[in-house]
C-alpha cells in the first residue's frame, strides 16, 4: 500500500516525474485521504479521470483529484497508475469540489460523497462507454432484396438475416443494432459477418444510448401565456439570471397556481442564455407525465436521472449530460450532482419534501447541496412549494432568500372548502365507523354527481395492529420494537421495518388471553368500508402494497385520471402533485397519525401533508370539498392547515423552534449507535457522550441530549441508542464528534456508528 501524502508535500523530488493524487474507491477508516501514484511517461491524465491502481495486493478503481510534480513518498514505495479507465475525465472539477463540500458538511468520507454523485456503473473497473455493433447497409435496398433471393437456396440463414435487416430498415431504422437483429430464432452474428464479407453491409462500433424516454416520442409544445403572478415570478428569475450571480428564490405558490409552468419558462430562459439547468422533483412525483411535460415544453434533449432506471440507463443518461448532449436534467435528489456544464439554474420543486434528505451515508440534504452548488457556479436556485419548509420560510423572512408568492389558482378556481370532523365527538355519539356520517354523505353526493373522490390515510396499514383486549399489549416484531400490522394480502402480520412476517394469532402472545382483535385504519379497511357502503362504486387502492413493480403506480394513476375509478384510497402517494380535474372530494380519514411521532418536525409534516392533500380537490370546474377527520382539531398544525393559514402556522412553528433552539435556529447532529450486544452499545454511548461533552465544554450554546434509546430501540435484531448534539454552529458540533467517532470506528466491529448532520428522521 502506498503511503499517504499530506497535500503540502514537504520535499520536492527533482526531475519531470508527475504524480497522480488519487482517491481510492474503498470506504474504510484510513483510506479517506489522497494517495500518490507515479504517472508513467506515456500516460495522459487530468483531474477527473478514473484510473486503475494497485492497492495492497488488489487492483482497484480510483479517482484522480489532482496532478502534482512533488511527493514525499519514498521512491521505492511509489507505485505507478496501471491505466486510465476512460478516454476523457469523467468527473468535472466542480462536481468534485461539491463532493468535497458534502464530505465536510455531512461528516462522511470523500469517496462516499463521490459514490452518491456518480452512477453505480462508474465504479466498475471497465470503460464507462462500451460500444455496440450497428449493422450498416453497404448497398441499396433493392440490391439487398436481390441478394436475399439469390442466397435463399445456398445460404438460407444469411437470406433470413437479410430479410430481418430489410424489415428493420423498412421500419425506419437506418442502422439497426446487431444485438436486436440476432434476437430472431436461429440468427447469429456470424450470419451478419458473412454478409459483411460479401460486401453487402458493414458492422460498425457505435455507442448505443439506452434511453427509456426516447426524444422523438414527444413533439415540442408551446407554453401558456403567463398570468400576471407567473410573470412576476419569471421576471425575478430573469433578473437573477441576468445578474449572473448566485441568487435564491422561494416561490410559495398555492397548489394549482402554475408553479410548474414557471419552472418550464425559467429553464427556457436559462437555455436561451447558454446555461444548463437541473430540475429536481421528489422521487414519487417523477412520473412519466412530469418528464413528458418537460420534454414537450423544452422540445430538446432532456436527461432523466432517478433510482428506478437500470444501472445501464442511468449511466447513459449521465453520460449524455457529461458530453453536453443534454443541457437539462430532470431527476430526483441525486440529480443535484449531475455533471451539467455551466450550470445556470437549479429548480427544486416541492422543496419541503422529505425525499430530498438522503437517509443513508452520505446523509446530505439536496437543498443544501443545491445551495452550495449554485453558489459556486454563480447560478440561480429556485425553491418551489405550496408548503415551504420552515427552514426556507425562515431564510426568506430574514431576507437571505427572495420570497415570491403566488396566491391564486389558474383560472381563478377557489381553494376547496374544508370541513373538520371531531372524531372524539363522533365516538361519544356512538359512531364507531372509520368514516364519519358527514364523509359518507359527501361520498354519496360525489358519486351521484359522477365525480371522483380521494380518501387519504397517512400510512399503509398504519394502525392495523393486533391488540389484546385483556392485557392491552400489541403483537410486536421479535427483532424490532414496532407493532406488527395486519395485511389481508397473504393473511399475514408484518413488520414494516425488517420485513418479518408471521401468521395471525388467535391468542395473545403476552398473557395467553383469547380476546385479540384487529384495530386501526389501514388503507385496506377503508377500501372495504367504501365497497360495503357503495357497492356500485369503482374503488381502487394505491399504497406500497398495490404499487409494487415499475408501472403499477402509472397504471392506477391513468385509470383514475381517465375516470375509470370513482374512489381512490391511498397513502402519501396520492397526496402530492396530482392534478385531476374530476376530483371534487378529498377525505382525510385520520389527520392525526403524523402528529404523535417523536420528532420536532411532526407538526410541520402534519401541516404540509394536510394542505397538500386538500390541494387535490376542486382543480376542475366544480368547487372542491375536503373533509378532515381528526381527534386533535385544536392542534395548531391542524387548525392552520384547514384554514390554509400558512402565515399563522409558520409564525407559531418558528416561535416554538426558536424557543428550543431547533433548526433553523440551531444546528442538530444525531449519532446513532447500534449493535447486537446491548452492553457494548450502551458502553459505546457512554464513552462517546463523555468525550463529546468534554470537547463541547465552553462552546457557547452547545448542548448534548442523551444518550437514550432511540425511539425505535430495536431494529433488525440490533439495539439502538442515540445522542443528539445541538448548538448554534454545526461546524463546532462536527468538530467535537470527529475524534471520538473515529476512535469508536477504530475500536471496530461490534458497535456501528452513524452520524447524521441535520437529521430529518428521529426514529
Ligand atoms: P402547480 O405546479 O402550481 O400545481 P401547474 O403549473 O401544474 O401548477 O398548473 C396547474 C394547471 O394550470 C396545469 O394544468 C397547467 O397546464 C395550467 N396552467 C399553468 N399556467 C397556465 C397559464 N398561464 N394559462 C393557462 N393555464 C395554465
Ligand atoms: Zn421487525
Amino acid at each position: 500500500m502506498p503511503d499517504p501524502a499530506p497535500p503540502a508535500a514537504a520535499e520536492a523530488r527533482a526531475g519531470a516525474e508527475r504524480y497522480a493524487e488519487v482517491i481510492v474507491d474503498v470506504a474504510a477508516a484510513g483510506t479517506d485521504r489522497v494517495f500518490h501514484y507515479r504517472i508513467p511517461p506515456s500516460m495522459c491524465l487530468e483531474p477527473g479521470f478514473r484510473v486503475l491502481v494497485p492497492f495492497g495486493p488488489r487492483r482497484i478503481v480510483g479517482f484522480v483529484t489532482g496532478i502534482t510534480g512533488t511527493t514525499d513518498v519514498p521512491a521505492q514505495r511509489l507505485r505507478p497508475v496501471i491505466a486510465p479507465l476512460d478516454h476523457e475525465p469523467l468527473l468535472p472539477p466542480d462536481v468534485m469540489d461539491l463532493c468535497r463540500w458534502v464530505a465536510e458538511t455531512y461528516a462522511c468520507r470523500f469517496v462516499q460523497a463521490l459514490r452518491a454523485a456518480l452512477p453505480p456503473l462508474v465504479r466498475r473497473a471497465a470503460p464507462a462507454v462500451r460500444p455496440d455493433l450497428a449493422v450498416v447497409p453497404a448497398v441499396d435496398r433493392e440490391q439487398l432484396r436481390q441478394a436475399r433471393d439469390t442466397l435463399a437456396a445456398r445460404a438460407p440463414r444469411q437470406a433470413q438475416a437479410l430479410e430481418r435487416l430489410l424489415e428493420a430498415l423498412e421500419s425506419g431504422q437506418a442502422a439497426p443494432w446487431l444485438r436486436d437483429l440476432t434476437r430472431a430464432e436461429g440468427l447469429e452474428s456470424r450470419h451478419y459477418r458473412a454478409l459483411a464479407q460479401r460486401g453487402l453491409l458493414r458492422l460498425e462500433e457505435r455507442v448505443r444510448p439506452r434511453d427509456p424516454y426516447p426524444e422523438d416520442a414527444f413533439t415540442p409544445e408551446p407554453l401558456h401565456e403567463p398570468t400576471p403572478e407567473q410573470a412576476r415570478a419569471l421576471d425575478a428569475v430573469r433578473r437573477a439570471l441576468d445578474a449572473g450571480r448566485h441568487h435564491t428564490l422561494l416561490i410559495e405558490g398555492v397548489t394549482g397556481s402554475g408553479k410548474t409552468e414557471v419552472y418550464l419558462h425559467a429553464v427556457r430562459e436559462a437555455l436561451r442564455r447558454g446555461r444548463g439547468a437541473i430540475v429536481m422533483v421528489p422521487e414519487i412525483s417523477l412520473t412519466p407525465q412530469v418528464i413528458e411535460r418537460f420534454k414537450r415544453a423544452l422540445g430538446r434533449p432532456v436527461a432523466v436521472l432517478h433510482s428506478a432506471l437500470t444501472d445501464g440507463e442511468r449511466l447513459d443518461q449521465w453520460l449524455r449530460i457529461r458530453r453536453g448532449e443534454a443541457r437539462v436534467v430532470v431527476g430526483a435528489r441525486s440529480a443535484v450532482f449531475a455533471p451539467v456544464a455551466d450550470l445556470g439554474l437549479v429548480i427544486m420543486d416541492e422543496e419541503h419534501s422529505a425525499s430530498y434528505k438522503q437517509d443513508e451515508t452520505p446523509r446530505y440534504h439536496a437543498r443544501a447541496v443545491a445551495e452550495a452548488r449554485t453558489r459556486a457556479a454563480g447560478g440561480v436556485l429556485v425553491l418551489g412549494s405550496a408548503t415551504p419548509s420552515v427552514e426556507s420560510v425562515h431564510r426568506a423572512r430574514s431576507g437571505r432568500v427572495e420570497h415570491i408568492r403566488m396566491t391564486t389558482r389558474i383560472g381563478g378556481r377557489p381553494l376547496p372548502r374544508v370541513v373538520v370532523v371531531d372524531m372524539r365527538e363522533q365516538h361519544r355519539r356512538g359512531h364507531r365507523g372509520l368514516l364519519s356520517p358527514l364523509l359518507v354523505q359527501a361520498l354519496g353526493r360525489t358519486l351521484t354527481a359522477g365525480r371522483q373522490a380521494l380518501l387519504f390515510l397517512n400510512r399503509r396499514g398504519f394502525s392495523t395492529i393486533v391488540l389484546c383486549r385483556e392485557c392491552g399489549a400489541a403483537v410486536r416484531c421479535p427483532h424490532c420494537e414496532v407493532a406488527l400490522t395486519y395485511h389481508r394480502a397473504g393473511d399475514r402480520l408484518r413488520c414494516h421495518y425488517c420485513g418479518f412476517s408471521r401468521a395471525p394469532v388467535s391468542r395473545c402472545p403476552g398473557c395467553g388471553g383469547t380476546a385479540v382483535g384487529y384495530f386501526g385504519t389501514g388503507t385496506q379497511r377503508v377500501e372495504q368500508a367504501v365497497r360495503h357502503l357503495f357497492p356500485g362504486a369503482r374503488v381502487e387502492r394505491m399504497d406500497a402494497d398495490t404499487v409494487g413493480g415499475r408501472g403499477s403506480h402509472e397504471r392506477i394513476y391513468r385509470a383514475f385520471r381517465s375516470g375509470q375509478v370513482d374512489v381512490l384510497v391511498g397513502t402519501q402517494m396520492i397526496a402530492r402533485g396530482w392534478d385531476i380535474p374530476g376530483v371534487t372530494l378529498v377525505g382525510v380519514v385520520a389527520a392525526d397519525t403524523s402528529l404523535h411521532l417523536p420528532d420536532f418536525r411532526s407538526a410541520e409534516r402534519t401541516f404540509e401533508l394536510l394542505v397538500q392533500v386538500a390541494g387535490r380537490a376542486g382543480r376542475g370546474d366544480e368547487p372542491g370539498l375536503v373533509v378532515v377527520q381528526t381527534y386533535n382539531p385544536d392542534h395548531y398544525a391542524v387548525e392552520a392547515a384547514v384554514r390554509f393559514d400558512s402565515e399563522g402556522f409558520y409564525a407559531r412553528e418558528l416561535a416554538a423552534r426558536e424557543a428550543l433552539g431547533f433548526p433553523p435556529f440551531g444546528a442538530l447532529v444525531r449519532v446513532v449507535l447500534s449493535g447486537a450486544d446491548p452492553g457494548a452499545v450502551t458502553a459505546a454511548a457512554d464513552t462517546l457522550n463523555a468525550a463529546v461533552r468534554e470537547r463541547l465544554e465552553g462552546a457557547a450554546g452547545a448542548e448534548v441530549l442523551g444518550p437514550a434509546p432511540a425511539p425505535i430501540a430495536r431494529l433488525r435484531g440490533l439495539v439502538r441508542w442515540h445522542l443528539l448534539l445541538k448548538g448554534p454552529d454545526a461546524a463546532v458540533l462536527r468538530h467535537a464528534l470527529r475524534e471520538p467517532v473515529a476512535a469508536l470506528e477504530r475500536a471496530a466491529g461490534r458497535v456501528r456508528v452513524t452520524v447524521d448532520v441535520d437529521p430529518h428522521s428521529m426514529l
